[in-house]
């Protein structure tokens, strides 16, 4: 039976590993761990130790401690892209165990009006001389084009036209929007790219 571990399961393996010493785990210093990072009860902790102790997870030693047992494989559903993520492949971060794949998305991500990254961009193609589309890569000269011709568009038509992910399309209208090429603007109930000029 495949076993699959929600949040606050999670949360107390977490704190389990923590707790670990040599010869074992005290539900004690689980319960505090708990307690303190995630607002756990005792109650709950006792709870999910005894689940995790009825799927082998928690065993109890030849000192009659408990411990861990690693060799019993479990899983996680990554709440970002739902994938289910065995126990050797996914991150937890913040109380929030996510796929490597979503952890890295999240971590690429560049933010689009960032006012650091604007002024920064700014000054390096001042120095540069830049202006324009110079400099720019041809995908991000394509995309200004396209903006241009269409005057507003989606990020979603240029996911389409241009077959980038819709994370690249944001990575690329970020580094345009740092440039000062592009904007957003709200038209009806659609949010568009338009340029920065427009
Ligand atoms: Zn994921």
């Amino acid at each position: 039976m495949k076993l699959v571990l929600d949040e606050e399961e999670i949360w107390i393996i977490e704190c389990i590993k923590e707790a670990h010493i040599d010869c074992g785990f005290h539900v004690r210093d689980v319960i505090k761990k708990a307690k303190a990072r995630y607002g756990l009860s005792r109650s709950t902790v006792y709870e999910i130790i005894s689940y995790l102790e009825f799927h082998g997870l928690v065993k109890t030693n030849k000192s009659g401690n408990r411990e861990l047992d690693q060799s019993i494989s479990y899983f996680i559903v990554c709440p970002v892209c739902g994938k289910e993520v065995p126990e050797n492949e996914y991150i937890v971060e913040n109380g929030r165990a996510i796929c490597e794949d979503c952890y890295l998305e999240e971590h690429q991500r560049i933010k689009f009006a960032d006012p650091m990254a604007v002024r920064s961009k700014k000054l390096f193609r001042k120095s540069h001389g830049l202006e324009g589309t110079e400099g720019l890569t041809d995908i991000q000269k394509d995309l200004c084009e396209f903006i241009q011709t269409e005057g507003a568009v989606t990020p979603e038509k240029i996911s389409t036209l241009f077959g980038l992910t819709p994370q690249e399309t944001k990575n690329q209208l970020a580094i345009l929007r740092h440039c000062e090429l592009v904007k957003w603007r709200q038209i009806g109930d659609e949010i568009c790219i338009v340029l920065f000029d427009s």
